[in-house]
This record gives C-alpha cells, structure tokens and sequence, in this order.
C-alpha cells in the first residue's frame, strides 16, 4: 500500500501513510475501552465510539497544527516544504533543504512544541469554561484533547534529534561552533541517547503489566534510534556533496547511442556490453537527443526490437534535465532524485562533455566522509 493524498493546505501536499491508519484504529480502541468509559461513566455504547473516533480525529488534526506551524516557519525562512507525511509515530513537514543557519533551525524547531502547548491551553481554557458541558462526554473529549497536546509538545521537546528539541540543541551547538556537521553529530548522538532512554523506560513500563504502552515506547525508541543515524548521514552527505563541481566527478569520454539506432542495436551493441542501464542518445553532430534506459524498452515485444528506434522509446532531450559542469554535486544528486535517473549526462554548449551517476556520487561520498572527520 502506498501513501494517499489527503489534501493540499497553502500548497503543501498532506499525505497520509498506511500505517497511520492502524495508529489511528489503536488509539480510537483504547480510548473506547479504556479512557472515555472510566471518565464519563453513564455513556451509552454508541456515544462512547463516537466520541473515541472524534477524539482520534483531532488527535491527528493537532498533530497537523503542528506540523503546520513547522511548514510556516520553514517557507518563511526560504525553504520549500512540499509534503507533510502523518504516519505511525506522528507527523514529519519533509523540508526540501537545511535551514541557512541557527537561527531559522532554532525558530522552525520551537513553533511545533509551542503551538502543541498553546492548543494544550486553549482545550484547557475551553474545558475550565464548560464550552461541552451540554454534550455527553464533552468534558472528558476537551480533558483528553488538553493532556494529549501538552505530552505532544513535551514530549517533542526532549533534545534527541531529529525531534524538534534535538534539532533546537542543534541550533544551540550549531551557533556556538559555526559547523553544522558536528552540531549535528552531537545532536544524532543524543538522538540515540533519547532514542534508548525511551526503549528503557518502555521495558520497565512493559514489566510493569502496561503492555501497549510499554511497546509502543519501546518502537518510539528504536524509531528515534534509527532516525538519528540517518538524519545524521544526510547532513554530512548534503555538507560533503555540496563542495563538490560536477565537473570533477563525472565520467568522460560517454558511450552514447546514435539516435537512429534500433532497439537491437540497442540491446547487443550497449546494454550487453557496458555496465550501465542507460544511455544519453546523441544526434549525428553529437548533440543529446535523449536517455534511454532498459526499462522503456521492456514493454516493447522482443520481435518489434529490430525496426523500432531508439528515439522512439526514448525521453526526449527536453525532459532530461541535463547537468552543467559548474554546477555542485549536492544538485546534481537532487535532481537525479526527482527525475528517478540513475545517470545524467552533462553539457557544455550544447555538447555532451560527461556523465554523472548517482552510484559515482556514493562512492565519493564514502571516501571523503572519512577523511573529512
Ligand atoms: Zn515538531
């Protein structure tokens, strides 16, 4: 199963994974059988469900406010943020870059904590007031929609990156050292740190007879764990990457297809022959046509190989997004990213100079990281 588009807020898609869907039945579950029976006693069955699914509801529409508050920070200080995902352990704005320094990390971090906070207040505020006196229930939905937002904001709080207090401890070591590599590291490190603290105090509350609960901590742990790690490697590819010219990785002379070859051609002059499974297509006066990869030759019958040409599977010049020499690496692996290219050709004046895969920009990686720390 794939994630699903929910809607579109100021542009920013919010997608919903599968799995928020089994979070979403655990949580109206137990508050069916758990919560709402013991603190409006006297509920009809019926009404108990309804207020259970509601409460679920705008657990996640908290969430969402969260994430939003994030979202507008963020495109404030000039980063693009195209999705806002709501899966099995919350929500995540996806940022299409890092912030430009302390300053805007620490303010994108603090917005989540403090709007979870300030809804926390106004449910409290709301049920101090009675607002649902008059609905059965109503307290307890306003009772529960006050504690869970302020655990929300506390709980996102704790410094291990990448929550937002581990991403606000990296704005603070960012700005004390002027690295954000390192800043990052030390906050990853706490990361982990939190991330086993959680699977600690999951165990005990295990031992303890809470068994959902105690579970559920223990997967937050080693979620938190693991998100660590990689947030981690991602920083360090973005810092590595980004120094790096295109000119000074790519791969030259290019094996390129002429673009009246056939399929055939194609098959037993190129693809048997050299490791890659694409290929730029030049013109007669070397040019790019296009790229042609063995998937776009798959669904053409093997006995139509012969006569059918390479130009007419092919994605055209136009739709390659080809790469320039000066540009850095960092864009280069960006873009071969969002166009689902394991190689890009580069070119100069018009001309096909080199060729870029994202597999050479992997093994770069690998050795400088190394050398670099
Ligand atoms: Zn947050």
């Amino acid at each position: 199963m794939r994630a699903f588009s929910l809607m579109r807020i100021a542009g920013i898609r919010v997608v919903i994974d599968p799995s928020w869907l089994l979070i979403f039945a655990l949580i109206s579950w137990s508050l069916a059988v758990g919560y709402f029976p013991a603190a409006s006693p006297g509920l009809s069955g019926t009404g108990v469900w309804i207020l259970s699914v509601a409460a679920a509801l705008l657990l996640f529409a908290s969430v969402l406010v969260h994430e939003l508050s994030h979202a507008v920070l963020a495109r404030r200080a000039g980063i693009q943020v195209p999705r806002i995902r709501l899966f099995l352990f919350g929500g995540v704005s996806e940022m299409a870059s890092e912030p430009s320094g302390p300053g805007a990390e620490f303010r994108i971090a603090v917005a989540g904590p403090l709007t979870s906070l300030g809804l926390a207040v106004l449910f409290w505020i709301a049920a101090t007031a009675g607002l649902l006196r008059a609905v059965p229930g109503g307290q307890a939905l306003l009772d529960y929609l006050a504690s869970i937002n302020a655990a929300l904001g506390i709980f996102n709080l704790l410094p291990g990156f990448p929550l937002d207090g581990g991403r606000i401890l990296r704005a603070w070591l960012w700005a004390r050292r002027g690295d954000i590599v390192s800043a990052t590291r030390t906050a990853g490190r706490s990361g982990s740190l939190v991330g086993y603290g959680l699977m600690g105090v999951g165990i005990y509350e295990f031992i303890q007879q809470n068994l959902v609960g105690g579970l559920w901590l223990v997967l937050i742990g080693i979620f938190l764990n693991q998100a660590a790690g990689s947030s981690y490697q991602t920083t360090l590819l973005r810092d590595v990457l980004s120094g790096i010219r295109v000119r000074a990785l790519m791969k030259h002379p290019v094996v390129t297809v002429p673009d009246h070859a056939s399929l055939e051609e194609l098959v037993t002059e190129y693809l048997y022959r050299h490791p890659h499974g694409s290929f730029p297509v030049a013109t007669s006066d070397g040019r790019l046509a296009g790229m042609v990869s063995v998937d776009q030759l798959k669904p053409v019958p093997r006995e139509d190989w012969i006569r059918t040409p390479v130009r007419a599977v092919m994605t055209p010049a136009d739709r390659v997004r080809p790469l320039h020499p000066e540009e850095d690496c960092l864009s280069a692996l960006e873009r071969m990213i969002r166009a689902d290219a394991g190689r890009l050709p580069v070119l100069e004046n018009d001309r096909i100079i080199g060729i870029l895969s994202r597999r050479d920009l992997m093994r770069q990686f690998e050795i400088r990281k190394d050398l670099r720390v």
